[in-house]
């Protein structure tokens, strides 16, 4: 098995670049390390699609999916299959909230329906072989089974930058008090109806800010949010955790920090649900039906591409006639667990990300995707959402298909694929 296209990691960008790159025609292997698609937006239960609308120019304009070809196919399929509602605005942005678990079917199907394209899951890159700046080899490992493969040209969408630790190819992680803080995820069920409507939601906040105040509950149960899911009486709660542990600062890569996220996330929200329970009759019944595959990373490695997207490409809206994606959310800073900072674009314009952001720099061979993508720490605030992740995925999937080594003529053949998509 040597496919034309190796790509790694099957969440939002993942999935896009396998699909694309198997629509050009190219032999596609997609290699998940978890038992379903998706990513955050399933294995995290991250329920709602941001960066998939263009900016509204006005309030009243009417929400208008940014790119074509996939991120335009997945919003139309989410919506007849009723795995979404229609898109919410809230303030100046429009996103679409779906149904995580109802997402990871979708993607199974959406991926085995395409001829050329072949899923493994449970299956992880554990090594590479680069040779005159190319990968031509990776391993492959499945439950203490590895193999080797040859691919043409390989896609990291593993979202931490995977391929470039192995590779040993220069990477980015940013200082500890900077990173994006981490979030842990539950459904809860059995929740009344009118829980969270009118002024319920500031007497679940009261209630949770007294039990803090009274020793009741621990002070990272500040950082819970609760939105209704869109199943009849589920709701789910996002804990929002400074991710410092007694061992070690935050970071996304250390096996330590990821542990205590997960432990500590389990612990307060289940603290959290049983209080409410007790305290407030809309939950009398409640429980936690859904915990996550994984707890919320939002940042991690960023890959040094050919060209590094940054924080004024976005505020100002730049492109060029490489830009093969359209970012078009906020820089969302969330390096407390406060709550996000939002830095909105001058004007209510998209960014087009260059395809030298998704080209690593030092091997010819390989793309970048999603939230791993050649950025700056600030800009990775705004390209690291699901919709933007679908588009630089479909890119970068469309340019590893293709043969062309030099990236303006390469940027030129995608930007000819998506306006046919367009058309
Ligand atoms: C708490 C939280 C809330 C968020 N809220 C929103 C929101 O409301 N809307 C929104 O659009 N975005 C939101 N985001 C951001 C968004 O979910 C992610 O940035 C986005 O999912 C990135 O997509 P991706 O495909 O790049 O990476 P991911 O979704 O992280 O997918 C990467 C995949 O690669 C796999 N993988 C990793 N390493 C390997 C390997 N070695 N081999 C094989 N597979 C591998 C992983 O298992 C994973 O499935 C949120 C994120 C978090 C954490």
């Amino acid at each position: 098995m040597n496919p034309d296209v190796l790509v790694i990691g099957g969440g939002s960008a993942g999935v896009a670049a396998a699909i694309a790159a198997a629509r050009q025609g190219a032999d596609t292997l997609l290699v998940e390390r978890h038992g379903f698609l998706g990513g955050a937006g399933t294995a995290s239960l991250v329920h709602s699609f941001c960066g998939l609308y263009e900016l509204p120019p006005a309030p009243d304009s009417a929400p208008r999916v940014a790119n074509p070809g996939l991120p335009a196919e997945l919003e139309r399929e989410l919506l007849a299959q009723g795995i979404a509602h229609d898109p919410l605005r809230m303030g100046k942005v429009d996103v679409l909230m779906h149904q995580p678990q109802r997402l990871a079917l979708f993607y199974d199907q959406w991926c085995t329906k395409q001829v050329n394209l072949k899923v493994l899951l449970h299956t992880e890159i554990v090594a590479t072989v680069v040779e005159s700046g190319r990968i031509t080899e990776v391993t492959l490992h499945c439950r203490g089974a590895s193999w080797n493969l040859h691919p043409r040209s390989i896609v990291d969408a593993s979202g931490d930058a995977m391929l470039a630790v192995l590779a040993k190819h220069p990477w980015e992680h940013p200082p500890s008090k900077e990173m994006q803080r981490p979030a842990y995820i539950v459904g809860i069920n059995n929740v009344a109806a009118e829980a969270l409507g009118g002024d319920e939601p500031l007497k679940v906040a009261g209630t949770i800010a007294k039990a803090i105040q009274e020793k009741k509950l621990p002070p990272e149960a500040a950082g819970a949010h609760f939105r209704r899911s869109g199943a009849l009486n589920e709701i789910f709660l996002t804990l929002d955790l400074p991710g410092d542990s007694p061992e070690c600062a935050f970071d996304s890569t250390d096996a330590r920090s990821l542990t205590w996220i997960e432990m500590q996330g389990r612990e307060v929200t289940f603290a959290i649900v049983d209080h409410l329970r007790a305290s407030l009759d809309g939950f009398a019944n409640a429980r936690i039906t859904t915990l996550p595959v994984r707890a919320g990373i939002r940042e991690s490695r960023s890959w040094i591409g050919e060209r590094v997207l940054t924080e004024e490409d976005i505020l100002e809206s730049r492109r060029d006639e490489q830009a093969v994606a359209n970012a078009t959310w906020p820089i969302e800073l969330r390096e407390t667990a406060r709550g996000p900072r939002l830095l909105y674009p001058r004007e209510p314009k998209a960014c087009g990300i260059p395809l030298g952001c998704l080209r690593a720099r030092d091997l010819q061979n390989v793309f970048v995707a999603g939230r791993c993508l050649s950025a700056t720490h600030r800009a990775k605030a705004s390209i690291r959402v699901m919709g933007t992740a679908l588009a630089t995925g479909q890119a970068a999937g469309i340019a590893a298909a293709s043969i062309e080594p030099n990236t303006a003529a390469l940027a030129h053949q995608v930007r000819q694929v998506l306006s046919d998509l367009e058309a």
